[in-house]
Order: structure tokens, then C-alpha cells, then sequence
């Protein structure tokens, strides 16, 4: 930690990974992982566990009635779903029935909703894609039945710091105001939890061992730059970290102006957003938006008028916006497109690969972007995810400039793309750079694994080489090639993006002033001298 004032009187400290910046404290409170079941245990009393199955049965239901009433819209309506399947004849019968055979409860359960999920999922459709739900329901169940807290996103009803040992971009888009900062035990730098926690500036700290040890209600102080824990702050100490975390803010808000190196050399800033609500003032337009982000919850596929509205929400209020197409998979599964499970998934079917099993969905959603964008009078650039070989590029260009859409890109985020660079830009207009799954492909390491992070590390001659080789495809070609990943947003890391070449940058909207202030630091010459060393 660069400047320890408030943090002195903690009495001891943990550190992980700093994600995203800024300072917060309050108290900790958990969210419990899913229990693992422990091994079978002699019943003595079938019929004792029998009623033990029913009672776990019934709190679940009870408990997701009471939040399905605490809650509005959408999430109300998934969480009722959700209190009807657990309260279903037929799962406790089924249940009570493996209990009375001789299963302790949470055999019993854990076997009930095996059988029911594979029941489901053999229905197809609407009905297997709830078989997902199966999973978390179970857990629920089976942590009752064996007196453990119940897993899910806690609600203390006061600010916390959320603390878990893994959380899902789902979970993470989903949590509420009273969430201060997040700490977990698991994840990666460049992780979608990390992003999306990013998106909102909200303070948050990854690979964070120990931290799940903490007890509920201790209270911390987390630096989501450095990735360093206080434990133990006084109300005091906890009040003097929020006042300067605002003040930082503050500071920070207060920059403006287009991104220039010293001597003039322009390098557009621009931002990644996952929904409208993450636009902020003081950018040169939007450089990524993560369209999927709209739709990490849902169940059934968003509308045609649905997808205009959201994107039209966003096009009446940037300058400029490229929009990225769905980029499912992986950590970030889109449940209402009903994908296979897959052995290796992100080497498997994601970002436009998913076009090939189903096209319509690219289709509907190259028309309502072409729509929202003939709605509000913007010239939309789109883009898509994980091209991988030429004709991808080409069929991709084709289909997008047939609904009309102005300007159509590739992201460059697999190495095969980035070696042939001068080829894709013979049939795209601009190239959009993701460092975070370039890395995670060029060095073969999983961007969520919390041991991996110094592989990831993008500042490796070997990354930098492939940006360099995109940046000098776009210069001959006389079109854009940007940044995208988490690397655009790191203040150190940009001065060297522009000495590769690169035309512009787009990060989190909290990253932007201090990329600002460190390119107008410098001049082109000496970013180019900063490029060169790190190649070397
Ligand atoms: C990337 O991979 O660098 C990128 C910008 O896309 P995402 O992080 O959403 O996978
Ligand atoms: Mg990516």
C-alpha cells in the first residue's frame, strides 16, 4: 500500500490481487460456498430422516418465497420459479422415499435432485435449461439438512464487504448497493467477476487466501490497487478510509480532455461497458461494449424489441459505440442459449463459435442493433468475439454489412488471428485487441486461475509481440487497431499500447483519468522507447 495513514491501527493484514481500485471499509460478511457432501452415514431412523428431507425441502421453499416477496420484477418472478421446483410433489417424494430405503438426508436429497435434473434436461427446451437451477437448489437443501449457512448472495441488510471464495459474473452483476467492496478467495486479474466489479468502481481484491476465515462482521479495510486487507479497523479508521477513497474520486473525476501523449499524438480513451448504466462522462465513446452483460440472468432469450431498447439506450448517449456480439461461454454462460456442458470450455464452443450451432441468434441481434442504431442516428461499429480464422472474419463481415451496420470489426483474441492481422483487415474495417483472452491463449493459462497470474502477465515480449504485429497491419492498412483489454486501462501498460501503435484504448470508466495523465506525461517518442525495451 503506497500510503498505510488509516490503515495503521489494523491488527493484521491479508493481500491478494487488487482488481479494481479505490477504498473501502465495513464489515465482513460471507457467502458460503456450496457444502460438499460428506461421506454416508448409518441411518438408525429411516423415518427421522425421511421428515428431515421434507423439513430441508420446505425451508428452502420458505426462504426463497421470502426473498421472491423482498424483490421486484424479474428477479421475483426467477425466484418463485425457483420456490416451485423445490416445492415439487414429485422431488419429495422421491426424496423421502431414497431416505426411508436407508440414505441419510443429504444422500437422500443429493440423489433426489440428481434423478430430477436428468429428468429435466431429457425434456429439452425451456424445461432442461432449468435443470441448472436444480444445482443450486440442491445446495441449498443439502446446507440446511447438514446445519450449514446457506449458500447464495447474503442480504444483511446494512453496507458490507461481500467476502466468498469464488463468485460468479452472474452473482457479481446482480449484487446491490449495500455491497462496499468484494474480496474472494479464488479468481483472476482478469476474470469477469474482476470486470464486471470494475464496471461499477467497485472496490475488490481476487486470490485473496485466508480471507474466507474471517469472521462475519469483522471489520476491514480493503485497497482494491494494492490488494491489501486491514482486519480489525476501528469505526474511526473505517470512516477515515470512505472520506479518502471520495476525496480520491473526487480527484479523479475531475480530469477531462481527449487522450494525447505530450507532444500531441491523439490515442482515443474509450470505455467498456456491459449496460447504459455504466456510461460516464470525460471518454472519446465506447470501445467495448459486453453485450452479454445484459443478459447474465436470464432464462429465455431476450426479444428483437427488447435488444433494440437496450441498445438504443446506449446509442443515444456515447459519441461513437462499437458493440460487441454475444460472447458466451466459459465463465460467462448465457443460460437462455441452452449450450452443451463442454469437457474444456473455454477451448470449446464460445464468442462467435456459438453461431454455429445457433445462427439465428447472431442474426436477431445484427437487426436490432442495425435498428437501434437507425433509431437514435449512430453510426454503431460492431464486432465480434474469438474470431479465429478468415473465413470466420469474412462470414461474420458479410452477414453484419447486409443488415446494414456501418462498420464492421474483429476482435483479435486468439493467436491465430493476431499472426494473421494483415489478412483480416482485407475484409474488416478495424480490429479491437483483448488482452485477456490473448493472454490467456498465447500462454496457455486459464484467466481465472488465481496461481496463474504471472503468466497472464500481459507486460510479456510475447503478447506485446502480437499486439505489434495488429498495430502494424492497421498502420499499412490505414484502419484503426485499438486496445480492449484490461492492459488499455493500466496506467503503466498504455504508454507502451501507443509505442506499439495502437489507435486507441478502452478500459473501465474508473481507469480512464489516470490513463490520461500518464500518456499526457510522455511523448510519442518516449512510449515508442518504452515499447521497444519491453519487446526486448
Ligand atoms: C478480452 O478478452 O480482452 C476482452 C476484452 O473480452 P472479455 O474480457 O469480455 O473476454
Ligand atoms: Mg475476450
Amino acid at each position: 500500500m503506497p500510503d498505510s495513514g488509516p490503515w495503521t491501527g489494523a491488527a493484521g493484514r491479508l493481500t491478494g490481487l487488487g482488481v479494481s481500485q479505490g477504498r473501502a471499509a465495513g464489515p465482513v460478511v460471507r457467502m458460503a460456498a456450496p457444502p460438499t457432501l460428506p461421506a454416508p452415514r448409518p441411518v438408525a431412523d429411516p423415518d427421522a430422516e425421511s421428515a428431515a428431507v421434507a423439513k430441508a425441502l420446505e425451508a428452502v421453499t420458505a426462504d426463497l418465497n421470502r426473498r421472491a416477496a423482498a424483490a421486484r420484477g424479474e428477479a421475483a418472478e426467477i425466484l418463485e420459479a425457483l420456490a416451485m421446483i423445490a416445492d415439487d410433489p414429485m422431488l419429495l417424494e422421491d426424496a423421502e422415499r431414497r431416505a426411508r430405503d436407508g440414505l441419510d438426508v443429504a444422500h437422500a436429497l443429493d440423489a433426489a435432485f440428481a434423478q430430477h435434473r436428468e429428468a429435466l434436461a431429457a425434456l429439452g427446451g425451456y424445461l432442461a435449461e432449468r435443470a441448472a437451477d436444480l444445482d443450486d437448489l440442491k445446495h441449498r437443501a443439502v446446507a440446511y439438512a447438514l446445519d450449514l449457512p446457506m449458500p447464495g448472495l447474503p442480504a444483511p441488510g446494512h453496507p458490507y464487504v461481500l467476502v466468498a471464495a469464488d463468485l460468479s459474473p452472474a452473482d457479481t452483476a446482480g449484487l446491490g448497493p449495500d455491497v462496499l467492496a468484494l474480496v474472494t478467495e479464488r479468481g483472476g486479474p482478469t476474470s469477469h467477476t474482476a470486470i464486471l466489479a470494475r464496471g461499477r468502481g467497485l472496490p475488490a481484491v481476487v486470490a485473496c487466501e485466508g480471507v474466507m476465515e474471517l469472521p462475519d462482521g469483522t471489520v476491514v479495510g480493503v485497497d482494491g490497487a494494492t490488494g491489501e486487507i486491514a482486519i480489525g479497523l476501528t469505526e474511526e479508521e473505517a470512516a477515515a478510509v470512505r472520506e479518502r477513497d471520495r476525496a480520491e474520486r473526487a480527484r479523479l473525476a475531475a480530469s477531462s480532455g481527449p487522450g494525447r501523449t505530450a507532444d500531441g499524438h491523439p490515442v482515443k480513451l474509450l470505455l467498456n461497458i456491459g449496460s447504459a448504466k455504466d456510461l460516464r462522462p470525460g471518454a472519446e465513446g465506447v470501445g467495448l461494449f459486453r453485450t452479454e452483460f445484459l443478459f447474465l440472468d436470464r432464462k429465455q432469450a431476450p426479444s428483437f424489441d427488447e435488444q433494440v431498447a437496450a441498445y438504443a439506450e446506449v446509442f443515444g448517449q456515447a459519441e461513437s459505440v462499437i458493440v460487441r456480439t454475444l460472447d458466451a461461454g466459459t465463465d460467462k454462460p448465457l443460460p437462455f442459449l441452452g449450450l452443451p456442458e463442454e469437457q474444456n470450455p473455454a477451448l470449446g464452443v464460445r464468442g462467435l463459435r456459438v453461431d454455429r450451432l445457433l445462427p439465428d441468434v447472431l442474426d436477431t441481434q445484427l437487426d436490432a442493433i442495425a435498428a437501434a442504431a437507425r433509431a437514435t442516428g449512430t453510426h454503431a461499429w460492431v464486432m465480434a468475439p474469438m474470431v479465429t480464422t478468415m473465413a470466420e472474419a469474412t462470414g461474420f463481415a458479410r452477414r453484419a454489412r447486409a443488415k446494414g451496420i456501418a462498420k464492421v470489426g474483429a476482435m483479435v483474441e486468439v493467436p491465430a488471428a493476431a499472426l494473421r492481422a494483415g489478412r483480416l483487415l482485407q475484409e474488416v474495417d478495424f480490429l479491437s485487441i483483448g488482452t485477456n483472452d490473448l493472454a490467456q491463449y498465447t500462454f496457455a493459462a486459464d484467466r481465472q486461475h488465481s496461481a496463474l497470474a504471472d503468466l497472464l502477465d500481459p507486460r510479456q515480449p510475447a503478447l506485446l509481440e502480437l499486439i505489434a504485429i495488429c498495430a502494424e497491419a492497421g498502420r499499412e492498412a490505414g484502419k484503426p487497431v485499438g486496445v480492449c483489454g484490461e492492459s488499455a486501462g493500466d496506467p503503466l501498460l498504455a504508454p507502451l499500447l501507443v509505442g506499439l501503435g495502437v489507435t486507441s484504448l478502452s478500459m473501465a470508466p474508473v481507469s480512464v483519468p489516470a490513463v490520461r495523465e500518464a500518456l499526457a506525461g510522455l511523448t510519442l517518442a518516449e512510449c515508442r522507447e518504452r515499447a521497444r525495451a519491453a519487446l526486448s
